[in-house]
């Protein structure tokens, strides 16, 4: 029995080496690009190649605008058509990114959003120019006084099809999020001192990097990402306010990012690794001062919660939320309470409680800025 399952194992080596030099010999090559401009102003760029594209990773890199597509390995190269009658490209190219890799940019001519992608041949490129959703003054952005109020990005956890955690009543995170951040956007706009911005104002899924992608296209001054937490203990209960660190303050505070850093999953597109080296290198070049204004906000949150608020020990912690590697932005988390939690499940569900804590970080923002 040993010797024939060994040779079965040769014979299977064999075979998948014939097959790995076949694939070398016969490397497919991309064969043309063109790009269909669309009334919407949306554009879908095709690309064709000696056989079906598949996608390894694709993501959005800004500082210039950017997509990158990876792709298995392919000869031939790819440009922009002559007679391209769109706005939102300003150049392509292909090249070898590494031994098994070929890597397609689009360099963009104006910020634009990946909307879709299909593989096949022709791979599908789906292409939308990036416009924020804004509120108030974020929309007459260029009118000069209001220009000097700072823009605050409220960014509304989850959505669409991922939910995000349920309450023990059913209570679905995305709702909990959007409601709050709809309150805090009126209540920020009612001051006349702040200009806001939202990554979603309705239930639809956004990926992680996307949202910061928004925050960053509408130069906000602040991001706030709201959350609400779950916790197989019951008992855990009150609001946390988290900060970026490259490591985390406890175990806790690393199993929650985790969780979060997940909703790119759910999409079926796991970008979490891709664009992790560029992360790494911005942590290491413009976050670090980021970071510093990032706990100092948090900390000027926390100091402003109203008394009735109830916060989870150790209030202020730090973990890896992908939501919070804006590298520029000085980006907050606030987990608003805990889902799993049956006293914290019906506050988060309360119009008073939710006045409270609007008020709060409102105050935490007044806070922040009159210490700069
Ligand atoms: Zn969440």
């Amino acid at each position: 029995m040993a010797v024939s399952s060994r040779n079965l194992f040769l014979s299977a080596a064999l075979v998948l080496a014939a097959l790995l030099s076949a694939d070398a010999a016969l490397a497919a090559e991309l064969t043309g690009l063109t790009v269909e401009v669309n009334e919407d102003g949306s554009e879908q760029v095709a690309v064709t190649a000696s056989e079906e594209i598949e996608v390894q990773r694709s993501f959005t890199l800004t500082n210039p605008d950017r997509v990158v597509i990876d792709l298995p390995e392919f000869t031939g190269s790819l440009s922009l058509p002559k007679k391209y009658k769109g706005v939102l490209l300003k150049g392509v190219r292909v090249g070898k990114f590494n031994a098994t890799t070929s890597r397609l940019v689009m360099d963009l001519a104006a910020p634009a959003t990946l909307q879709n992608i299909t593989e096949g041949n022709p791979l599908i490129v789906g292409l939308k120019a990036s416009k924020p959703v804004a509120a108030g003054g974020a929309a007459k952005a260029k009118v000069k006084p209001e220009e000097t109020k700072p823009l605050i990005a409220i960014d509304a956890g989850h959505g669409g099809q991922d939910p995000g955690a349920i309450g023990l009543h059913k209570t679905r995170e995305r709702d909990v999020t959007l409601a709050f951040t709809l309150a805090l956007r009126k209540a920020l706009l009612r001051t006349g001192r702040y200009r806001v911005a939202l990554t979603r104002e309705d239930d639809h899924f956004i990926m992680l990097h996307e949202r910061v992608n928004l925050a960053r296209q509408a130069h906000a001054d602040l991001m706030i990402s709201l959350h609400a937490d779950s916790n197989p203990r019951a008992e855990a209960q009150g609001l946390s306010i988290y900060t970026l660190s490259a490591t985390a303050s406890d175990d806790e505070a690393a199993a929650l990012a985790e969780h979060e850093n997940k909703a790119d999953i759910i999409s079926g597109m796991d970008l979490s690794t891709t664009d992790q080296d560029v992360a790494n290198i911005l942590i290491d070049l413009t976050q670090r001062e980021t970071m510093n204004k990032s706990t100092i906000f948090a900390d000027a949150i926390m100091e402003s919660l109203h008394p009735k608020i109830t916060r989870l020990s150790r209030t202020h912690r730090f973990a890896g939320f992908r939501v919070l590697k804006a590298p520029d932005i000085p980006s907050v988390l606030i987990e608003l309470g805990f889902l799993s939690n049956r006293r914290d499940e019906k506050l988060l569900l309360s119009p008073e409680y939710r006045e409270l804590v609007v008020a709060s970080i409102i105050k935490g923002i007044d806070r922040y800025y009159a210490a700069q």
